[in-house]
């Protein structure tokens, strides 16, 4: 994520803040200020939102390293103001998998709390005259510090099973529906029960905390974003890449001209374009480089010079989720294709685009006459 401070590495998982966090800190100071406390009071409020956000990092990680057993990656840790976000390459497809994945973070705070009742003396917190509780409790000290890091790891659990999709309880609840429904009307009714709860927080959020406004922008959106990427998924697989790709393309030389490519550009409808010599793939033209050359009065150039050298080749036989992931994740949009050591075609973005609306159509419409059934 952009604008993010790296605060290190912990089992190769880079842990990074985001800068909005500075936000949340300069609330909490605002809050405390304007409800007169001390100095020690806003630095021990401060010191406790870093603690707890450290706890965070162990939810997250708890994620991250469980994921990690099912061999999926997680490129980084990331805090917000909202929380932490693990950033898994992908979620597990198989529904015990992911259960687990999801219940790991929420583990992982079930665990903190406990310690801190064993090593908590309760019965001075938790006095049963309110006006003493109050006393105890008005503001973070010291004395209570470990308390207040005991409930906020209790609200933290609690929270995060709240089946919102796509926050962990709403995951824990799409796996169990997964158990007996397709993964996509899975993600459909768990993302339905997200958005529906959004609203709900959303409207908390209005006349209690901010925050919570912000977690249900998240979930709507997330809940939609996922629940269209599972159906585009499951529109993908069982299709392979030499389905979608296009065979018709032009190749060019790195030794060629710019003015030369321009040329095929304007008499065709190719934009990026795969360069080969000797049917070996040297690189990709993209036509925003091509265009980057010409603004900069470089058009004496030849291809090899703007080339991008750092190709992602990909298989015919290849399935179409595996290009439709490196396109979400990578920068990249376009891809030769080779059948074994051979480049038989071309496979980018809109090409994918297409399959997945001519082919969802079809899929639409055997849903449909199957309901009516
Ligand atoms: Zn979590």
């Amino acid at each position: 994520m952009k604008g993010s401070l790296k605060l290190g590495r912990i089992a190769g998982i880079k842990i990074q803040v985001h800068w909005t966090f500075l936000l949340l800190i300069l609330w909490i100071v605002v809050l405390e200020l304007t409800k007169g406390n001390s100095t020690e009071a806003i630095l021990w409020s401060t010191f406790f939102i870093m603690v707890l956000f450290g706890c965070v990092v162990l939810h997250e990680l708890g994620h991250a390293l469980t994921a990690q057993r099912f061999n999926i990656p997680t490129q980084q840790i990331t805090l917000l103001p909202i929380g932490g976000v693990a950033s898994l390459e992908k979620m597990p497809e198989d529904p015990k998998e992911e259960f687990l994945v999801a219940i790991a973070g929420p583990a992982v705070n079930v665990v903190i709390a406990l310690i801190l009742y064993m090593v908590l003396p309760m019965e001075q917190f938790l006095v049963e005259d309110p006006e003493m509780a109050e006393e105890v409790l008005s503001t973070i000290n010291g004395s209570n510090f470990l308390f207040f890091l005991f409930s906020a790891n209790v609200l933290l659990v609690l929270f995060n099973l709240i089946p919102a999709f796509p926050m962990d309880g709403g995951r824990i609840f799409r796996a169990l529906l997964s158990l007996k429904f397709s993964r996509v009307q899975a993600t459909r009714m768990a993302a339905k029960l997200g958005q529906l709860v959004a609203f709900f927080f959303l409207f908390i959020g209005l006349f209690y905390n901010p925050i919570l406004i912000l977690i249900a922008i998240f979930v709507y959106f997330g809940a939609q974003g996922e629940s269209v990427m599972v159906q585009q998924l499951a529109i993908l697989k069982d299709h392979n890449v030499e389905e979608a790709m296009m065979t018709n393309i032009t190749t060019v030389l790195p030794e060629d001209r710019l003015e030369e490519v321009i040329d095929i550009i304007l008499t065709g409808t190719e934009r990026d374009f795969i360069v080969a010599q000797n049917g070996e793939v040297k690189g990709v033209l993209y036509q925003s480089a091509l265009i980057e050359a010409f603004k900069s009065n470089r058009s004496d150039l030849r291809v090899k010079d703007i080339m991008d050298k750092d190709v992602k080749t990909i298989q015919a036989s290849d399935d179409l989720t595996t290009i439709y992931r490196m396109i979400q994740s990578k920068t990249k949009s376009f891809f030769p294709v080779l059948e074994g050591d051979e480049l038989v075609g071309a496979v980018d973005r809109e090409n994918v685009n297409e399959f997945m609306v001519f082919h969802g159509l079809g899929h639409d419409r055997l849903l449909g006459s199957q309901s009516k059934a």
